[in-house]
């Protein structure tokens, strides 16, 4: 539904109903379809925070050379918003970037978002949140949703003596675009999915990459397809064909990440083949060995290039599996005592996963803080509410299925499962709603069950699993997500 129908509804709110007046926490992919759907039905009485100064979430934040996100782009956009005009089958970021940004502009959430904004602290009074922002400002809601992001704060790596190092350090995630790479020696440490993305970019333009690779990972070849401009005209006249493509992708994903990550079986299979095979393009049998991994494939999050081996393989591209001891002045020293003299260090290390709304701090019914509900680890309610938190929702909230999905697609079921409260609130059915502890902690000890057969506990480390070793995404089917999202079970939530 189109926000020009908005009013309209507007109209139809009659005295029996009332407008939520809501606060959204973060404006990326999840933020901003969940404002889309308010819009769209009507509610605004909206405020979107966002502590930078652009929306776009990930896509904001990570800029660096070779961008690209490895989910098809006709899977990774809103079903209801099919874009005509993608430009490959796997977009470059900024490319996706602005499709978010023009989203948000197009439902009129642009215009309601505070830009660099933080949200410091969240309190229910009774009947109300109170939140409190960075600058001190106070804003108050009847329904606040956290759409924070999961993979947000860089991880710097704790390498002794990378602040005496005399070039420059640069994380991916805020990449410095004034940074000189031509004829320069660059370090790469990591190689998960944006180490990988990083290779060519950087080997076509610098005199010689040194890839320090921890640990190796499993890599599917995606040729990545051009879309034609006749392509798009017809894209543009049939919106069919987009809404085609989203369904393929989605079948193909789901079919073969999807079951291959919860249980054994032909897809984890046929992943390890193709990854195998991709493996054995590497000519020279020592680099091959170096760069083969020693568990299963997707245990952890796959990565998706067909250019990664060809890259290794050039001459001025070198593979460092020694473990890194310190950093001086010049370079990298690596354990075996070599120095490897280097220009810039670009940090591929990954982000401080599964944090959330964290550092934000909150204080739900009683004063229950969010402190005391994740002593143990972020948990919730199917990924989208938590019991002692009034009116609190959550999009991309803890176990979400991420890792080789689309996460647009993930944001907008859980945008739709929270519109249902939202109405319900709207309607006067409650005042204030939150999901039951038995049925939460049921919830929590099925996901244990079945976690143990998932892919994530055979033996690898990774962004996934907390520090015991529990996997912090949902261990079922995508179709089972979207059913169990689909119709919420009231029952299994507190209403006054
Ligand atoms: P990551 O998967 O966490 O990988 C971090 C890499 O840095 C690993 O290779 C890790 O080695 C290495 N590392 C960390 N600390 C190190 C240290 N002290 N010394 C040496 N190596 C170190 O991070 P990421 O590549 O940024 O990807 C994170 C996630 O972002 C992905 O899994 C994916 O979900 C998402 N992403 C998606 C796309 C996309 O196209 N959709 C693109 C990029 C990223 P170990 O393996 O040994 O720990």
């Amino acid at each position: 539904m189109g926000v020009s129908e908005s009013a309209k509804i507007l109209k139809s709110l009659d005295s029996g109903q009332r407008k939520p007046r809501v606060v959204i926490i973060g404006t990326g992919l999840s933020g901003i379809v969940m404002g889309m759907r308010l819009m769209a039905e009507g509610y605004d009485d909206l405020i979107l925070l966002e502590q930078s100064d652009q929306c776009g979430g990930t896509w904001h934040y990570n800029q660096y050379p070779g961008l690209r996100c490895d989910v098809p782009s006709h899977y990774y956009q809103y079903s209801f918003e099919p874009s005509a005009t993608w430009s490959h089958r796997f977009c470059g970021g900024a490319e996706i970037r602005e499709y978010f940004e023009r989203m948000a502009k197009k439902y009129q959430v642009f215009d309601r978002i505070r830009f660099n904004t933080t949200a410091k602290h969240a309190e229910w009074n009774g009947s109300e949140w109170e939140l409190e922002t960075g600058a001190g400002d106070k804003l108050v809601s009847d329904i606040l949703i956290s759409a924070a992001g999961i993979l947000v704060r860089p991880k710097h790596p704790d390498l002794p003596g990378l602040d005496t190092f005399a070039g420059k350090v640069v994380h991916s995630a805020r990449w410095d675009h004034d940074l000189e790479l031509a004829d320069k020696k660059v370090a790469i440490i990591g190689c998960g999915s944006t180490g990988v993305q990083m290779h060519k970019p950087l080997a076509e333009v610098c005199s010689k990459v040194v890839s320090f690779q921890r640990t190796p990972q499993w890599v599917l070849p995606v040729p990545n397809r051009k879309y034609t401009a006749f392509g798009h005209k017809l894209s543009a006249k049939f919106p069919i064909i987009s809404k085609f493509y989203y369904k393929v992708f989605r079948f193909a994903m789901e079919q073969m990440m999807g079951r291959g990550i919860i249980k054994d079986g032909w897809s984890r299979k046929m992943v390890g083949k193709l990854c195998q095979w991709n493996l054995n393009t590497v000519k020279d049998p020592e680099l091959r060995r170096r760069l083969t991994p020693n568990y299963t494939a997707l245990c952890k999050r796959l990565v998706m290039s067909s250019d990664f081996y060809p890259v290794m393989q050039m001459p001025n591209v070198e593979l460092v599996t020694e473990n890194i001891d310190r950093v001086e002045p010049n370079g990298i020293v690596t354990k075996d005592g070599v120095l490897h003299e280097l220009d810039v260090i670009a940090l591929a290390t990954g982000f401080h996963a599964n944090e959330y709304m964290l550092p934000m701090t909150m204080s739900g019914e009683d004063g229950y803080t969010l402190d005391q509900a994740w002593a143990k680890g972020p948990r919730g309610y199917r990924t989208v509410a938590m019991p002692k938190f009034p009116n609190f929702f959550m999009v991309m909230g803890p176990h979400s299925p991420v890792g080789n999905f689309s996460l647009a697609s993930i944001a907008e079921t859980q945008s739709e499962h929270i519109m249902h409260f939202v109405k319900m609130w709207a309607e006067r059915k409650f005042d204030k709603i939150s999901p039951r502890e038995d049925a939460t902690d049921k919830f929590n000890a099925d996901m244990l069950v079945d976690m143990k057969d998932t892919v994530w506990t055979t033996g690898c480390s990774s962004w996934y699993l907390d520090e015991n070793g529990v996997p912090g995404s949902w261990p079922w089917t995508a179709t089972k997500f979207r059913g169990d999202l689909k119709n919420p079970r009231v029952q299994e939530y507190l209403l006054n």
